[in-house]
């Protein structure tokens, strides 16, 4: 801190700069790196435990830059909704998520794409339509794609209404919501009846202490409960053990994703026998 006249000039820290100027330069490369196509859609499969099949591939964008190396979601999605870039990037992955769905149907594999959506995409309206002409554009059935919406979803945005009203809409054509990261949020019970949501996904920081700390067990299996009895499907995230995977089966969840089922990767990779 500098004392300059009475004024108090405070002076950044390197790290604080350094930040600062990430966070700047992937603001400022965000539209080029969408145009030349160097954003990317990895897909982690979710295993249906009745059937023991893959139902269900979520999609998740991936950026690498030459200069600023792998800039996860978690860094570049907040910066995406605020300079807008999100309903560019939305596109670009609901997109791929189709035509990859198509791909899969001709090839008999009646797989679900999972696509995650900012409330930000449906708060600038018409994201109805949007979503709606994607895939008329691709003619992929309606049934193929669900969207992860996360709990806190709703309850930041003022067009509450009119938000509740185009998921009613896209639901009705077919379209499943999954309520993500479900147990972080506040408002939850208020709003279950209201979303039209047909599935739960657990977050992964419950699955991650589930064998190491006893009171984790019992609220997993409070949320299960609390799933079934709303007719959800539940699914736990974040698997990385046998030991979990084995505890959640026997606790009841539906299906179950995470990397002691399988990674993200990229759809060439996937194999279907
Ligand atoms: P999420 O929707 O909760 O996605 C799950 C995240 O957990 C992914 O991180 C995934 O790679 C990671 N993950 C999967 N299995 C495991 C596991 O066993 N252990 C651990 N520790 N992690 C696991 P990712 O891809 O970095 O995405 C982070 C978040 O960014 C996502 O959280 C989602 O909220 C958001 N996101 C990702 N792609 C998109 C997108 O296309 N659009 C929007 N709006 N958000 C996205
Ligand atoms: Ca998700
Ligand atoms: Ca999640
Ligand atoms: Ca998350």
């Amino acid at each position: 801190v500098i004392q300059q006249g009475g004024r108090k000039i405070v002076s950044m820290s390197s790290k604080m700069h350094q930040e600062l100027n990430r966070r700047a330069m992937i603001d400022r490369k965000m539209l080029t790196a969408l145009n030349l196509k160097n954003f990317q859609v990895f897909y982690q499969p979710q295993l249906d435990i009745a059937s023991g099949q893959f139902t269900v591939f979520e999609a998740l964008v991936r950026w690498e830059d030459d200069e600023l190396g792998y800039i996860s979601p978690d860094e570049l999605i907040p910066i995406a909704e605020e300079n807008g870039l999100i309903l560019e990037i939305g596109a670009f992955v609901l997109e791929e998520a189709t035509k990859l769905a198509i791909e899969w149907d001709q090839k008999g594999q009646p797989i679900q794409l999972s696509v995650n959506s900012s409330v930000r995409e449906f708060s600038q309206s018409h994201m109805k339509d949007r979503i709606t002409d994607i895939l008329a554009a691709t003619g992929c059935p309606t049934n193929r794609i669900q969207l992860e919406i996360t709990e806190n979803f709703a309850f930041q945005a003022e067009e509450e209404q009119s938000i509740f009203h185009q998921m009613k809409e896209l639901q009705e054509q077919g379209i499943e919501f999954v309520l993500d990261d479900f147990g972080t949020g506040y408002a939850s019970f208020r709003y279950m009846q209201q979303l039209p949501i047909s599935k739960i996904k657990i977050d992964r920081i419950f699955t991650n202490s589930l064998l190491t700390h006893p009171k984790t067990q019992q609220l997993v299996e409070g949320m299960i409960q609390f799933g079934k009895s709303m007719g959800l499907y539940v699914i736990a995230e974040g698997v990385e053990t046998k030991e979990q995977f084995e505890l959640l089966k026997e606790m009841g969840v539906d299906a179950v994703q995470g990397y002691y089922i399988g990674v993200p990767v990229t759809a060439d990779k996937i194999q279907f026998e």
